[in-house]
């Protein structure tokens, strides 16, 4: 089965030039209101570019300027109150300042900051989140600062230990800031140099064909993203998925599943579980460090155990243990990695999400999908969804229109135009969102969290009807 991730026949907005009017005028209104955040805008570019050191999060004309956060609400310096459905792009699943994390941080902070020493902390950390993902393969674990260094870490594993350099990646894949293929012509400029082949995702024939070019014996891994996040929250079919296991497996290459998102959609393993698929390394973090800095690699015992310096390295059965064959001990360093605060957070976070807490989550999500896919059939803007459709995680299966939503459980993005090209209307649905009290992702980009209500979802339902009305005669049935 061929799969692809774009729609022939773009569609165009009815009315482009009451959109960009529309636009202008939210723009105008959005500065008249948030001074303060413009004040805080124009103070950060004297020292930052732009003012931001994050672009993910930087808007034009001026991002909002945050000074609070409790739950689900999040306030502006020009006092202003939202609610949140980004939570912080999946890390904030607790919602904010959850009790049992600032209490827990609090109480680590007593102890020290850091130790620049191991303590007992890291062990905890990494016996909990192996008791949610020993079913997705993960035998040992290492810490990491961020899911960026995760990735990085395991692609450089991937290649210490087959011997070989290449990389599979996939069109519109992102793994960091530095593995970003999210323009699918071309790798980022900033991404780190190496061997990388990319092929398109979710289409079995043509990863066959890009790895029939290369030597069977010169592929060191694949690496993927079960749903693709940053992407458009594109979910990879289980066959898809099971292809990469059984093609990585024949050629002696390692699958690395990039969970740094998708580990909140299932409670036992991931998308990894769910699918029952076990990769050779995993790589995750985001809400897993509690709301702290974090990111972790793991996976098969022996892979890992090439960062032990006790066994010298990689043990199999053909390859002693301190043979003269023996790779070296990698190392695997990072002032960070065992920090207290985060052990701390992450410790109380894996304590809070038990298998109930998280289906909740998810199951909020579906039916935010679920209404919002049938407020969009009911404006005649996509197909009616099937009850499957929900469920189903094949993207080819999710009907598209001028506007139409993609996701899985508790992360999802709204789209605009079949291959997202619309984007003043989606920037007139944020600006609209945003004076409606919601936020949200200016790609269309939403996680819910523990402290998502139904009646938040409902009213978030409602203000887009209300948007829908509002612009009826500008969008494309
Ligand atoms: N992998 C995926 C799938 C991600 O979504 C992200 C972050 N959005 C990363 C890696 C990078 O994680 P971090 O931002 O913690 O470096």
């Amino acid at each position: 089965m061929t799969t692809v991730t774009t729609v022939a026949m773009p569609l165009i907005t009815k009315d482009r030039p009451s959109v960009q009017a529309g636009l202008e005028s939210a723009i105008q209104r959005y500065v008249a209101s948030n001074p303060r955040s413009a004040e805080v805008y124009a103070a950060a570019s004297q020292h930052l570019p732009a003012g931001n050191t994050r672009t993910t999060i930087f808007t034009d004309p001026f991002p909002l300027a945050i000074k609070s956060a409790s739950g689900s609400q999040i306030t502006s310096v020009d006092d202003r109150a939202y609610t949140d459905l980004l939570g912080e792009y999946t890390a904030g699943i607790y919602g904010h300042s959850h009790p049992s994390i600032v209490a827990a941080v609090t109480e680590g902070l007593r102890h020290g900051i850091n130790f620049g020493a191991t303590s007992p902390f890291e062990a905890e950390l990494a016996a909990l989140i192996k008791q949610r993902f020993a079913c997705a393969g993960l035998e040992l674990v290492r810490f990491t600062n961020s899911g960026t260094e995760a990735n990085l870490m395991a692609v450089t594993t991937a290649r210490a230990f087959t011997g070989r350099s290449t990389i599979l990646v996939f069109n519109n894949g992102y793994h960091g800031a530095v593995q970003s293929w999210r323009n699918p012509s071309a790798s980022a400029p900033t991404n780190i140099p190496g061997d990388y082949i990319m092929a398109p995702y979710n289409d079995p024939s043509a990863v066959e064909s890009i790895l029939a070019s290369i030597p069977p014996d010169s592929l060191a891994g694949v690496l993927v993203e079960p749903m693709q996040g940053a992407g458009g929250s594109f979910p990879a079919s289980p066959d898809f998925l099971r292809f990469l296991r059984a093609k990585t497996e024949k050629l002696g290459a390692l699958l690395i599943f990039d969970e740094v998102m998708t580990s909140r959609l299932h409670y036992s393993g991931g998308l990894s579980g769910k699918y029952g698929i076990r990769p050779d390394l995993i790589t995750m973090g985001k809400y897993l460090g509690g709301g702290m800095s974090f990111g972790l690699f793991g996976g098969r015992r022996d892979v890992l155990s090439l960062y032990n310096p006790k066994c010298g390295g990689h043990v199999s059965a053909d390859n002693h243990k301190y043979g003269p064959n023996a790779p070296k001990t990698l190392a695997h360093s990072g002032t960070f990695n065992n920090n207290i605060v985060t052990m701390c957070a992450g410790i109380a976070g894996a304590k809070l999400l038990n298998q109930q807490v998280l289906d909740a989550i998810n199951d909020l999500g579906d039916s935010l999908r679920q209404s919002l896919s049938t407020l969009f059939a009911s404006r005649g803007i996509t197909q009616p969804p099937s009850p499957a459709g929900l469920t189903d995680p094949d993207i080819n299966h999710v009907s598209r229109g001028a506007i139409w939503i993609s996701g899985i459980g508790s992360i999802m993005t709204v789209h605009f135009g079949v291959n997202d090209e619309l984007h003043d209307l989606r920037d007139l649905y944020w600006f609209y969102l945003l004076e409606n009290g919601f936020y949200i992702a200016r790609r269309g980009f939403i996680t819910l969290a523990m402290t998502s209500t139904k009646k938040e979802i409902d009213s978030f339902v409602k203000v887009t009807e209300n948007f829908l009305d509002e612009w009826s005669h500008a969008i494309q049935a």
